[in-house]
């Protein structure tokens, strides 16, 4: 035992010793009230809609009272940083009294009863039978034109420059996200020409996947696998178009594509054993079409298009054959989403973000809080060089649960605070060890020897656990929350209750579109739901009011007033706030003052010509305002325009298409001035968050708009020629969500890992001043954090590895707290097991931060070679250390991994990495910006689509229709599917499509008078227009924005966009087929091992 072991020099953390003064915690085993828990706790209050019934109140002082609870006799010294947690001030010792009443009850007081015995009982926990093995893929190089060594990459795969456009644009109506599209596609002008022949053996059921790897990858397997290529395939000539449906050509017509003429391999798909393995599960509602023809097979000139003679008969590679998205998440949810994920294991690799599972935390973070790409990770850092499998977490901290899932439980540690290591500072965890009966304890994370405070002390059991255990959420359980103390606090005061500043564009284009009078309209009734802590009957947030074009106008709307008074600051190069009593309030105290000035703004400016903003200074107003209140807050800044009006943060219109493929392409992503990284760091260190909503006509370069939201912790939503009509509907429920939710303050998130590994780099929406502490103006449920570890030394098998991830904020009630999450992940002297334990939704999460970050400094060909470089590293690496040695012809992608491809590329050709000619330059930096703070879930659906068709199940039922891939051949002309990806919700309908489907969804007779580009499905009284609605309703319940809805009809213009979302074909920016890029991974494979 290292007791003696002396602390390293150097660590400038002093210890607060614990005060002596025999206080008692409200957990010293003495169970506390029992309340039920609340099923959002702090972070998460009814989220849609306004049904928030002011529960049983937790009393509270009125915010307006601002008393900062004025306790402290310690301070530390101004000018020094103002967190404790991260350099731990003096021994705080106020008042008893006086702590007792700055903390509030806890809104979610522990329980712990229901907890001990379950932990007692035989480990339920379902270790993760690594699923089947390998899955194989073979292709038969020889002949493929894509491996041809005089052959360059055909520019169907997305190496090359996209394939220009020679389309006009037009505008649809309701494609927000991107402004225009083009209206003519150029059919594709070249086949790929892969064969078939590639085939992925059975999958075996998962339980049989005990012998991986070595066994798996040399599986059984159907001798012609490996064979040569087949002859006398006969589609080889390029289609002349590429529009029409897998299941447009009748049946009978299909066998000469399916079957190859040559002597038939055994596996080949038109196979019945083949079948089983798509669509045996499948079930016959999965895929319109019983046989699939291959890519083509739609094309309906194929076969009699006499074309060029063709030597070599290729083939294709049959999609069927590659491992697919839906079978994998059909199998996770099959497998692992019936039995609650139990989080006792070290390195337990949970079930798939699509799959609905309950968690149970008994001693790590519920991965709906953090995510790895491994959860067995390499002892050494050679392996992981070897490996190239990024370490890396996708942390988010303050997620909301669903509701059977208890929030974390609101631990005090009393006057002294959390309990930490002296050393380290790392706070008490299930991992800590407790030693010499109980007085002291060894860290987890650094080894270091601690006493362990009296008032903490507490006699171990036979076995070495402390006797309060199981009453103790901070000993037992991964997640967990601590109330900080004073120490905790900037400038050793606790924190005022947060404000918010709403801040609107009143100028010309504002004030046209119906913004202006729209937005005013909602937030009268807006504000009744600004966040509440756990059972506050009223919301202690403040609010204020701004107005602004060239100029800003404030508002003093005190509660004493009849009629609220405008201040007009025309003077915006150097930002002052003209008043200070009445403008930020109580909307219940002010409310008729408010009303008053929500009706009178948009009269106000009803008949401006002022088409000038500025951006710059109505931040800097903003945060100077909390600055004078001395709180933190949030800005909800509504925008519409470039800022071109004098004044700091100006900004020209630069934005030049000519760029794009070029060495420059970066600078259309980088802030085109300094200012507002600046104005971003002054916003930081106030705890302003900025919320931007943007509703431009034309270019506004959100590049460098973006700057304030994206490193205060804030958001951006943007809605391309808003006009009510069309778009009130998305903005109004996106405000709606927006401010309602909780949102941590003044935030700050620290990762401490035990020895070994370290955290070494951060993606997301934050700021860091220091290479360790991210810090967040604001943090909310929806946002991650997205950290890569590096090693630093040697690990252990048996000493595992340890993540901490905590996070200081003020809640919205003001008040101080540490959230704690705490992992524990398995290490591996075996490739294999680092492969056996990968998590490739959380890899793909990861890689898309590291690459949309690197669009900032490098050609975006640069970064999409290299991301295709270190996969093929990845699975090379696998190839020739974890699968049995097999024919180089052959694609062995390790189970877990198997999907890495086909996300993958859905990565390469997303909009930022290779944008289509309807992309803009601020769409692309919006995307960029919006995928930075994505969760895991978020990623898997926003890259790879979810496509259910509509008709397949009875429309009694209420199950969901089970996904289909999202391919232009999987779409039967005879059905409606419903596409959606976070954002982007579609409606596309088949043109053969029954007319009673046509009458019971659109109540109209027939397929050619349904409107195309409809947002909304009328409201019928039929089994099947109730279906699809509650189907529409439930997708939009699940995402964190709102998805307008828009009807494609098969055929029509508005289609294209449509396609743009069938990420397994090639697309028109020129990115690959899925199967092209499979067979191009291939390629990169087999050179790297050769
Ligand atoms: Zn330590």
């Amino acid at each position: 035992m290292n007791v003696n072991q002396p602390a390293p020099p150097g660590v400038p953390y002093g210890q607060p010793q614990p005060g002596y003064t025999g206080y008692q915690s409200g957990y010293g085993g003495q169970p506390g009230p029992i309340i039920p828990p609340t099923p959002y706790g702090a972070y998460n209050g009814p989220m849609p809609g306004y049904q928030q019934l002011p529960p049983p109140g937790v009393p509270r002082a009125p915010p307006s009272s601002g008393t900062p609870p004025a306790s402290t006799t310690a301070r530390v010294p101004s000018g020094q940083p103002a967190y404790g947690q991260f350099g731990q001030g003096d021994v705080q010792n106020g008042p008893s009294s006086t702590v007792q009443m700055q903390r509030p009850p806890v809104s979610q007081p522990f329980v712990p009863a229901p907890v001990a015995p379950l932990v007692n009982q035989p480990a339920p926990f379902q270790p993760y039978g690594p699923p089947p093995t390998s899955t194989q893929v073979t292709t038969q190089m020889a002949g493929m034109q894509i491996s041809g060594p005089a052959a360059p990459p055909p520019s169907a795969l997305g190496y090359g420059p996209p394939t220009s456009m020679a389309s006009a644009s037009g505008s649809f109506p309701g494609s927000n996200l991107y402004g225009s599209y083009p209206q003519n596609l150029a059919p594709p002008t070249s086949l790929a020409q892969v064969h078939p022949g590639a085939q992925t053996p059975q999958r075996s059921a998962p339980l049989q996947a005990s012998s991986f790897p070595p066994s798996a990858a040399g599986g059984p397997r159907p001798p012609s696998i490996a064979g040569p290529s087949m002859p006398g395939q006969s589609f080889g000539g390029p289609p002349v178009s590429q529009s029409n449906h897998a299941s447009s050509p009748p049946p009978q017509a299909q066998p000469p594509m399916t079957g190859p003429p040559g002597p038939p391999p055994p596996m080949h798909s038109s196979q019945p054993g083949y079948q089983v393995q798509q669509n045996g599960s499948f079930g016959p509602a999965r895929g319109p079409q019983p046989n699939y023809g291959g890519v083509y097979s739609g094309a309906p000139n194929f076969g009699s298009q006499p074309g060029p003679p063709q030597p070599p008969p290729p083939k294709r590679l049959d999609p069927d054959s590659i491992p697919s998205p839906i079978q994998v998440i059909e199998d996770d949810r099959n497998n692992r989403g019936s039995e609650p994920f139990v989080t006792g294991a070290r390195g337990q690799v949970p079930p798939l973000v699509t799959t609905n599972f309950i968690v149970k935390d008994q001693g790590n973070a519920s991965p709906r809080y953090i995510r790895c790409t491994s959860y067995n990770i390499p002892c050494t850092s050679d392996m992981a060089k070897q490996a190239q499998v990024p370490l890396a977490a996708v942390i988010k901290p303050l997620a909301r649960l669903p509701p059977e899932e208890a929030p974390p439980y609101v631990v005090d540690h009393g006057e002294s605070g959390p309990v930490r290591c002296n050393r380290c500072k790392a706070y008490m965890c299930p991992f800590m060890q407790f030693i010499e009966g109980g007085r002291r304890f060894q860290c987890c994370f650094c080894s270091c020897v601690t006493e362990v405070p009296p008032q903490y002390f507490q006699h171990l059991d036979h076995t070495g656990k402390r006797v309060d255990f199981y009453d103790r959420p901070e000993l037992s359980l991964g997640s967990y929350e601590f109330l900080a103390t004073v120490d905790y606090c900037k400038n050793n005061k606790f924190p005022r209750p947060p404000a918010f500043i709403f801040m609107i564009d009143v100028s010309y284009n504002a004030v046209r579109s119906g913004l202006v009078q729209l937005l005013c309209e909602e937030l009268k009734s807006l504000l009744d739901f600004l966040p509440r802590e756990g059972g506050a009957e009223e919301s202690a947030v403040r609010v204020g009011f701004v107005t602004y074009n060239k100029v800003l106008h404030f508002y003093n709307v005190k509660s004493s007033l009849a009629q609220p008074q405008m201040m007009v600051v025309s003077d915006v190069a150097d930002m002052f706030v003209p008043l200070l009593d009445g403008f930020l309030v109580n909307v219940n105290e002010s409310r008729p003052v408010i009303t008053s000035l929500l009706d009178q703004i948009p009269e106000m400016f009803a008949d401006t010509r002022e088409t000038e903003t500025v951006f710059a200074p109505v931040i800097q107003a903003g945060m100077e305002a909390l600055k004078a209140a001395e709180c933190p807050g949030k800005l909800f800044l509504f925008h519409t325009s470039l800022p071109i009006a004098d004044a700091p943060g100006k900004l020209k219109n630069r934005d030049d298409r000519k760029l794009l493929n070029t060495d420059k392409e970066k600078t259309l992503f980088q802030p085109q001035t300094g200012f507002y990284q600046s104005l971003a760091k002054e916003c930081v260190a106030q705890g302003c968050c900025v919320d931007l909503f943007l509703f431009p006509n034309q270019y506004v370069d959100v590049a460098t708009l973006g700057i304030v939201p994206h490193h205060t912790g804030g958001s951006i939503y943007k809605y391309a020629c808003f006009q009510v009509e069309s778009d009130q509907e998305r903005f109004l429920s996106d405000l709606r969500r927006d401010v309602q939710k909780d949102v941590g303050f003044d935030a700050v998130m620290r990762v401490r890992t035990s020895t070994g590994i370290r955290a070494t780099d951060f993606f997301g929406a934050f700021y860091m001043s220091n290479t360790t502490d991210v810090e967040l103006a604001g943090l909310d449920g929806d946002k991650t954090v997205t950290v890569e570890f590096k090693h630093d030394d040697r690990l252990s098998e048996d000493g595992g590895a340890l993540i901490q991830c905590a996070l200081l904020y003020t809640s919205c009630a003001g008040q101080r707290r540490l959230r704690i999450h705490n992992l524990s992940l398995n290490c591996c002297t075996q490739l294999a097991d680092l492969y056996r334990n990968c998590e490739t939704d959380t890899l793909i999460n990861y890689l898309a931060k590291f690459a949309y970050r690197g669009v900032l400094n490098s050609p975006v060909k640069t970064v999409r070679d290299s991301l295709v470089s270190q996969c093929a590293q990845i699975l090379a690496c696998y190839r020739k250390n974890c699968a049995s040695p097999s024919s180089a012809g052959q694609l062995i992608l390790p189970e877990c991994m198997k999907l890495l491809p086909v996300y993958l590329n859905c990565v390469l050709k997303s909009d930022v990495l290779q944008p289509g000619a309807e992309v803009t330059t601020d769409d692309r930096a919006y995307v960029r910006q919006l995928v930075t703070s994505m969760d895991v879930a978020e990623t898997n659906v926003f890259f790879y689509p979810r496509l259910l068709p509509l008709t397949k199940v009875p429309a009694e039922s209420s199950a969901e229709p089970p996904a289909v891939r999202a391919s232009e051949e999987r779409l039967s002309k005879g059905d409606v599917y419903l596409l959606e990806n976070g954002l982007n919700l579609f409606l596309w309908v088949g043109a053969s499509v029954q007319q009673g489907v046509v009458q019971s969804l659109f109540s109209v007779p027939s397929f050619s008078q349904i409107t195309s580009g409809l947002s909304a499905l009328p409201v019928l009284e039929n089994p099947l227009s109730k279906r699809v609605r509650d189907l529409i309703d439930s997708f939009r319940a699940q995402r964190s924005r709102y998805m307008k809805l828009i009807v494609v009809k098969q055929e029509d213009k508005l289609e294209m966009l449509f396609k743009h979302f069938l990420v397994e074909d090639k697309s028109l920016s020129g990115g690959a087929s899925y199967v092209d890029f499979l067979c191009h991974m291939h390629k990169e494979i087999r050179q790297l091992l050769s």
